[in-house]
């Protein structure tokens, strides 16, 4: 076994090798762009390098400075993870021309597999099936079109190089072949450099069920499947192992199928044999063709683990420092059911937008595992993917572990950036997808309710309001304010980029009554819960850098309206608006004897060369106006008093 190995990868992947190689006694070292300089991976490694500028070019691409990197720390092998370098085998050669091992297959293996129309030959030569089509040299648009007539409509076009789902065309009416083909060829030279296509027919309910493959450069056995057809744009959003409604005859037909492929090609690591399944009448032995094979590990290899209990990259490193095969095919068996579901850095209502951000606040339930390579106060740059995590549930039949895949999902808490958490969450309550009824346009189909972003009710805004004023940490004694008045404060957030105005009348220590919208709830805190109008919910209450976050299934994030303000009013808990920090009155909106409303913009200060616009945090009329433009004036200082309130409150717990 090897001593040091070089992670070749960042993010979730590079954290998850390290944690195998660490288990089994390794040293590891890891690379990092500039923008990675303080990532997780680089924490958790012994020892990191750094290779270069944050694009991916100018570092994670770039395979000399990889390896000098592993040759200076003297690691024995290269893991590349997946993306990146993983699949390319001028990179497999270059390591080995180092004297270094490749975790992975041979660069001969990987070029088999790399273009789709060869690997198809190949795998219908080892008697794999391949979806009907033509895969041919001939580019002829009008040969094209012929072999499109002869397969029959709908067909899909597409780029031989393809990934990612790009180059790719459905065409369901033959007048419209040529134009499709222009546009699938056109992606193709764009993205690959190479324009070539085939064409197959397109499977009106296609499944996507890939089969986990280990080689050892020989021999092969297959980890069972892998359902990935929960996608959207041909990427895949949650997978789970084993596939719904399979049957033993099929699984055996698949794996038997799967292996001939690694056989076939002297399949060395962990690799993945994708087919296409048509599950428009349930799951037949002779249903499933061979799309393509990727030659790497995958993303969603936990499920396989899960249900297999192996460590894939344990298998790996093994296998790579020239162990035999770690098991036979009749020491393989599947546990349960699991789950993967993708957690995203994106604006899922407007259009899956990759988004960035600081992620202001981070926990992961319990009861799942959770891949991650960033931890809270972590940046999602724009440079690299927006995946924050991968949520794995397991359980002991499918039903279990989608229940805890809800679960789970309810109980990851992310504040700083918008995720998918609420589409997740919608998916795992789908009736369909609960069902086992699944597809790859299951999600398109129910895009609209599936992407409806949840909105927060009153309660979840109350419990807010609690959070901005400060009042949700610990007992709150009554010390410092009159006992026998209840202490009545007004505050606003922005929801969404709404105002929303409260106003908390504390009863007793953590016993609150808010006034919100047209609402008023009282909120009790029970311990580490809550409850509101005498019910227990399970909501909790987080204020973190980027404002309050309320995780209730769903989490619902507001914002102060200017921290400085909010600041300084809570400070005051009084009537009077002073100056947050020193600084220039450039303007004053308001005179005595004025009503005005929450929200309403009262004056406007200069400070820290910015402009602090000073609302009204509650309705009331202007009492009394203490300073006028062009002042300079101390932190603290007595700006705007607003007239105090009617005396009804007074006496009530006197
Ligand atoms: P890429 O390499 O670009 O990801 P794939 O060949 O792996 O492309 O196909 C991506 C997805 O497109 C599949 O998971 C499946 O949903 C869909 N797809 C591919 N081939 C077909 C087909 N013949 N009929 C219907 N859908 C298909």
């Amino acid at each position: 076994m090897f001593n040091k190995i070089l992670i070749a990868n960042r993010g979730e992947i590079a954290c998850r090798v390290i944690d195998t190689a660490r288990a089994m006694g390794l040293r590891t070292v890891a690379v990092f762009s500039d923008a990675d300089a303080g990532a997780r991976h680089v924490a958790m490694a012994d020892e990191a390098v750094h290779i270069g500028g944050p694009a991916p070019a100018e570092s994670y691409l770039r395979g000399d400075a990889i390896i000098a990197a592993a040759r200076a720390t003297g690691a024995e092998a290269i893991h590349p993870g997946y993306g990146f370098l993983s699949e390319n085998p001028d990179f497999v050669e270059a390591v080995e021309a180092a004297g270094l091992v490749f975790v992975g297959p041979s660069a001969a293996a990987i070029r088999k597999m790399g273009l789709k129309d060869a690997a198809k030959h190949l795998m219908e030569e080892a008697g794999v099936p391949v979806v009907p089509g033509y895969h041919g040299p001939n580019q002829d648009p009008e040969h094209l079109s012929g072999a499109a007539d002869a397969i029959g409509y709908p067909v899909l076009i597409k780029a031989v190089a393809g990934g990612g789902g790009k180059g790719m065309r459905k065409v369901d009416d033959p007048a419209r072949f040529f134009e499709a083909l222009e546009g699938a060829k056109g992606e193709a030279a764009t993205a690959f450099g190479n324009d070539a296509v085939l064409i197959e027919k397109f499977i009106e309910k296609p499944r996507h069920i890939e089969v986990q493959v280990f080689g050892d450069g020989t021999r092969a056995v297959h980890l069972f499947e892998r359902d990935c057809s929960l996608q959207r744009r041909h990427q895949k959003v949650i997978e789970e192992a084993p596939a719904p409604g399979m049957t033993a005859e099929m699984r055996a037909a698949m794996g038997q199928a799967a292996v001939r492929a690694a056989e076939a090609i002297g399949y060395a690591g962990a690799g993945t044999v994708e087919f296409i399944v048509d599950g428009a009448d349930g799951l037949r032995p002779d249903g499933f063709w061979f799309m393509e094979m990727n030659t790497r590990l995958q993303v969603e290899h936990p499920v396989t683990e899960a249900i297999t209990g192996v460590d894939l990259v344990e298998w790996q490193l093994r296998v790579a420092a020239g162990e035999a095969l770690p098991a036979r095919q009749t020491d393989l068996a599947i546990g349960g059911h699991a789950f993967e579901a993708r957690l995203y850095a994106e604006d899922v209502p407007r259009g899956f937008l990759p988004a960035t951000g600081t992620l202001a606040h981070l926990a992961f339930p319990d009861i799942a595992r959770c891949d991650t390579g960033v931890r809270a106060g972590d940046t999602i740059s724009p440079w690299y993917d927006p995946m924050i995590a991968k949520i794995v549930v397991h359980g002991p039949t499918r039903e279990v572990a989608l229940k805890r895949l809800d679960r789970a999902l309810s109980g990851t808490e992310v504040a700083g950036c918008v995720t998918n958490l609420a589409f997740l969450r919608a998916l795992a309550r789908h009736e369909g997808f609960a069902a086992g009824d699944v597809d790859t346009g299951l999600i398109d189909r129910d895009l609209e309710s599936l992407a409806a972003d949840p909105l927060a009710c009153s309660r979840s805004r109350a419990l807010a309001a609690l959070g901005v004023l400060g009042l949700h940490r610990g007992a709150q004694p009554l010390q410092g304010f009159r006992l026998w008045a209840p202490l009545r404060r007004g505050t606003q957030f922005t929801y969404r980029g709404e105002q929303v105005a409260a106003r908390v009348e504390t009863l007793d220590a953590g016993r609150f009554r808010v006034e919100i919208d047209a609402a008023c709830h009282e909120i009790a805190r029970d311990g580490d819960r809550w409850r509101i109008d005498g019910q227990a919910v399970a909501a909790t209450l987080v204020a973190h850098g980027a404002g309050v976050s309320v995780f209730w299934g769903n989490g619902y994030h507001f914002e102060p309206v200017d921290p400085l303000q909010v600041a300084a009013e809570a400070a005051t808990g009084s009537g009077v608006i002073t100056a947050p920090m020193p600084g220039l009155v450039k303007a004053v909106h308001v005179a005595p004897g004025q009503s005005v409303a929450a929200g309403d913009r009262l004056a406007i200060l200069e400070a820290m060369k910015m402009e602090h616009t000073l609302t009204a945090w509650r309705d009331g009329v202007i009492a009394e106006v203490l300073a006028e433009a062009g002042q300079q004036v101390d932190e603290g200082a007595a700006l705007i008093a607003l007239e105090e309130l009617e005396e009804e409150d007074e006496g009530e717990t006197a």
